[in-house]
């Protein structure tokens, strides 16, 4: 059977894979220099997660797509961080900490050679509190000698440790093999349980850009419904906060009440910090501190979000301090840096004088439906098919790539296959991106196109 000539399996395959939900996480923790980034390498696959013999390397990208035995998943690696900011013990559970409250699923990391230390058993509490499904690599294990080493580390009582080499690769598989075991399908922890209940919000935006204002100001004493408390005893992570008569969730706001006061490696922590909101968060409220240069740092953030397909608002806040002039530069400024999220809804508040605080609510709605939008098979096609008639892509090489058909594959955010009879072009993608979007919403929303070419 075929469809347009492409096989029916192939074409189903091809759904199957582009539509995806939200992939479920893995958390790679351990203390430093005991090989987390090496194995992070070696689990992504690519050299993209350098590996720096100097300390005190900050990275921005802290989160990976990873494929194994044909199943995807994420993950965060926690080894940018420099172990001379604080007392080790401090920094390890900081950073650890993080990454498992955002984790389905954790990769615990130790030394064999050097065997289990105070730092170690640290971090086997944070586990063990957490509550997660764990999985120990007894790492540096290059050759037989060290299997001895890595047995020993049963003690740590998280069961079988899985000698590797992630130098070499030696026992990677096996490893794997066990982390698919324990890593749900789906993102359970953070999506599944939560079907049904509140929506979950991540405020993000670089430091002072007004953050912690705008969650005091919507969580009004009254207002603050319940604070549930995170596998450890410190702060509430999650709150749940009514607005518009509605309770949401604002996910990871322990992050952002407490401040860290760090010189060194405090991207690193914040990079971390959004990366875990992020993924616990179905709606990413993105901040713009107007008074301030839209930044290199804010389009990270906003990438971050972007790629990790969370519905997204934009709120640029401090509309309280604009002059006409500064406004003026403000709007040049948006147009040209805020380009890759010029379909998010906008609002222009102020956290301090409460200014537009009535459209937030309005604004994630509007994002969260644009996520969720499901486009009928007929209709896409009967788009596509006009599309295609009134703009062919153009004639390359004497031959006329056309988009056979297409189908929505999934939702949260939309993800769209089509089916081409040639390679489709950048500029071409593009274009059909943007008629998508005038024809069917996805406000506040990434979409994803993904293209099958016929053999
Ligand atoms: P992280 O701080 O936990 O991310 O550790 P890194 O991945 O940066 O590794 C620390 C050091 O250990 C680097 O010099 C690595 O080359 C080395 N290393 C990592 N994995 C192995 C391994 O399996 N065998 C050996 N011999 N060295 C390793
Ligand atoms: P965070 O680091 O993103 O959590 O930012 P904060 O909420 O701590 O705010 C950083 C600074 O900006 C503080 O001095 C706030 O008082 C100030 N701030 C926050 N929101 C506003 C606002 O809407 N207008 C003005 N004028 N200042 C604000």
């Amino acid at each position: 059977a075929s469809e347009e000539g492409f096989d029916t399996d192939d074409v189903e395959a091809a759904i199957e894979e582009a539509g995806h939900g939200p992939l479920p996480v893995l958390a790679v923790v351990g203390r430093p220099n005991v090989g987390k980034s090496t194995l992070v390498n070696r689990i992504i696959g690519r050299r993209e997660a350098v590996v720096e013999d100097r300390p005190g390397v900050t990275r921005d990208r802290v989160t990976y797509e990873a494929e194994w035995a044909g199943r995807r998943f994420k993950v965060v690696d926690t080894g940018g961080w420099e172990q001379d900011v604080l007392g080790i013990d401090a920094s390890v559970a900081t950073q650890a900490e993080y990454a498992i409250e955002a984790a389905d699923a954790c990769l615990f990391v130790v030394d064999a050679t050097v065997g289990a230390t105070d730092t170690d058993e640290a971090v086997v509490k944070l586990l063990r509190r957490a509550g997660k499904p764990v999985v120990l690599a007894a790492n540096k294990v290059d050759g037989q000698s060290g299997e001895a080493d890595a047995a020993t580390l049963w003690s740590l009582g998280l069961g079988e440790p899985f000698p590797v080499s992630s130098l070499h690769g030696r026992g990677t598989g096996d490893l794997l093999d066990e982390v698919l075991r324990k890593l749900p399908e789906a993102p359970e922890q953070t999506f599944g349980k939560a079907v049904g209940g509140p929506r979950r919000i991540a405020l993000i935006g670089r430091p002072n850009v007004g953050k912690s204002s705008l969650l005091n100001k919507v969580a009004n004493e009254d207002r603050v419904v319940v604070n549930e408390l995170a596998g450890t005893t410190r702060d509430p992570v999650d709150e749940l906060i009514e607005l518009g008569g509605v309770t949401w969730k604002f996910v990871d706001t322990a992050g952002i009440r407490k401040k860290v006061h760090l010189q060194a490696g405090a991207d690193y922590y914040a990079s971390l910090r959004t990366a875990a909101a992020v993924e616990k968060a179905e709606v990413a409220v993105i901040l713009i501190d107007t008074t301030d240069t839209i930044s290199v740092q804010d389009q990270r953030i906003i990438t971050m979000a972007v790629e990790s397909g969370r519905a997204i608002v934009i709120a640029y806040n401090k509309w309280d301090e604009l002059d006409e002039e500064r406004r003026y530069y403000l709007e040049r400024e948006i147009e040209t840096e805020m380009q890759q999220v010029s379909w998010a809804p906008r609002v222009n508040v102020s956290a301090k004088t409460g200014r537009h605080m009535e459209k937030l609510v309005p604004a994630i709605e509007t994002a969260l439906a644009g996520w969720e939008t499901r486009v009928p098979t007929g209709r896409l096609n009967a788009f596509l098919g006009e599309l295609v008639a009134a703009h062919p892509h153009p004639i390359r090489g004497g031959k006329q790539p056309r988009i056979l058909f297409g189908t929505q594959a999934g939702t949260k955010p939309p993800r769209f296959v089509l089916f081409a009879s040639g390679f489709l072009e950048a500029g071409y993608r593009r274009f059909i991106e943007r008629r998508l979007r005038e024809e069917f919403g996805f406000e506040g929303t990434p979409i994803h196109i993904s293209v099958r070419v016929r053999e």
